[in-house]
């Protein structure tokens, strides 16, 4: 359908080699959009970039310069820049006692920093534009809490109120702001929480009412849609794919 092509348009996804990031840069590419992989691994970035006709950019978000780098090395390479997926992420699971300062700051400078960086740089090439899409990857922990994620719920909540106020700022622009919140999704990101906390998998499938994890995949359309013109009346919007898990009572 037209509303949704994105051809000519130009994106970045900060972690677009694997997981969810994956999925999304796969949706944006089926739309029709360039799309820049951003990884710290460039053996997956470049595999990522070839499958979906894309192009790999290395680039570590928790170094401040190389989040600037992005923007400028994606317009000198594809010419603009249109849209920017801040979806690079980590978790780790401690209770909040044994959590070091250091362990603190990484998961809030990969989840929230960076995304605040990377918006920040990419500003003045959405202007060039007249306006742009800034789509961030929030959580289940951006609305709820774990005994294991301290730092995590908090970077993910931070996201949410982030993407307020820069929808705010920047409306004015024609770049419109908006959160995704994914539920329990298959990504090595979880799989991992699978085999440290006892019981997830089966939580997620009770309280999930679609009754599975999602994938990849589930998260390519919305991306498309918060990409594309279909959705320039909407901004600051926090919107779960969580097949349901934060409506279940
Ligand atoms: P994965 O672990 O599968 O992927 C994480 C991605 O982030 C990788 O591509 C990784 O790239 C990248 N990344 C991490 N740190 C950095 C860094 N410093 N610089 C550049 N890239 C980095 O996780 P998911 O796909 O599951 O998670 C993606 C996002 O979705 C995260 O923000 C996560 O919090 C969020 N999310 C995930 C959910 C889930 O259920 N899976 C649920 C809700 C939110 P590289 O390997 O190159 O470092």
């Amino acid at each position: 359908m037209k509303a949704f092509d994105l051809a000519g348009r130009v994106a970045i996804v900060t972690g677009g080699n694997g997981g969810i990031g994956l999925g999304m840069a796969r949706g944006l590419a089926a739309a029709g959009a360039r799309v820049v992989v951003a990884g710290r691994d460039a053996q997956k970035s470049a595999a990522a970039a070839k499958e979906i006709g894309g192009i790999a950019i290395e680039a570590d978000v928790l170094q401040e310069a190389d989040c600037r780098a992005l923007a400028r090395k994606t317009v000198a390479q594809l010419g603009r820049l249109d849209i920017l997926v801040n979806n690079a992420g980590i978790n780790i699971r401690r209770q909040p006692q044994e959590y070091a300062l250091d362990e603190w700051h990484r998961v809030m400078d990969s989840n929230l920093t960076s995304a605040f960086v990377c918006s920040q740089a990419a500003y003045p090439e959405m202007l060039k534009n007249g306006g742009g899409k800034i789509i961030n990857i929030g959580s289940m922990m951006s609305i709820f809490g774990a005994s294991f994620t301290t730092a995590y719920a908090a970077s993910k909540g931070g996201i949410v109120q982030m993407t307020r106020a820069m929808a705010c700022a920047w409306a004015k622009d024609n770049i419109q702001v908006n959160a995704v919140l994914p539920g329990w999704i298959d990504t090595d990101l979880t799989r991992g929480a699978r085999q440290q906390v006892e019981g997830l998998n089966e939580r997620v499938l009770a309280r999930t009412p679609a009754g599975r994890w999602g994938t990849p995949a589930d998260l390519a359309g919305i991306a498309v849609f918060l990409a594309s013109t279909t959705s320039d009346f909407l901004t600051g919007t926090a919107i779960p794919v969580d097949g349901g898990y934060s409506v279940q009572g």
